[in-house]
């Protein structure tokens, strides 16, 4: 079943919160819901801790209502990965925002089958499409569409539909690299 979800936000920088507190929750929540979306992945800079939190928090609370993806954004070889922990453990890797620097190719070569997409639309950053389409088609890499939100109310300008069984499909036994 095809889903609405944003893959890429950054809830922790948005509120400033050091651990989520149910109003927080309840915002993320009314912002998710404003926008029609099914869910969101939590993706904060090297911080899983605070999306596994709200995920906890938002089960909690709206029981059955939401999908929350915990995941982090991260650097790889200076370049900027998403990481989404799926729920048999295997990790789905994005590139965030690519921007095609020199040794972009390198990287997406070095890494193969540990790399799963690539963003298509940022709203934080304006991304060279035609160039993202090729790049997707050469490397089997599926195009996703965030908002890389750094406030709530960013959350859901871009976003997914698409099956979550997609992503569990693309990075089938890919292992998280710091668990
Ligand atoms: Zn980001």
């Amino acid at each position: 079943m095809k889903i609405k979800i944003d893959f890429h936000t950054h809830c922790l920088e948005s509120t400033g919160d050091s651990v989520p507190r149910i109003g927080t929750v309840r915002e993320i929540v009314k912002q998710i819901r404003k926008r029609g979306l099914d869910g969101i992945a939590i993706t904060d800079h090297d911080k899983k801790d605070y999306a596994y939190r709200v995920k906890e928090m938002v089960d909690l609370h709206f029981p059955g209502e939401f999908v929350i993806l915990p995941g982090q954004e991260i650097c790889i070889n200076r370049q900027h990965v998403v990481e989404l922990y799926l729920e048999n453990d295997s990790v789905f890797r994005f590139c965030a925002h690519p921007l095609f620097g020199s040794r972009f190719l390198e990287f997406i070569k070095e890494e193969g089958d540990n790399i799963h997409g690539i963003e298509i639309k940022n709203a934080a950053w304006q991304l060279q499409e035609d160039k993202v389409n090729e790049i997707a088609k050469r490397y089997n890499l599926i195009t996703l569409k965030n908002s890389d939100a750094h406030s709530i109310r960013e959350i859901g300008i871009h976003y997914n539909e698409i099956d979550l069984e997609e992503l569990y499909r693309r990075c089938n036994g890919t292992k998280c690299s710091n668990p």
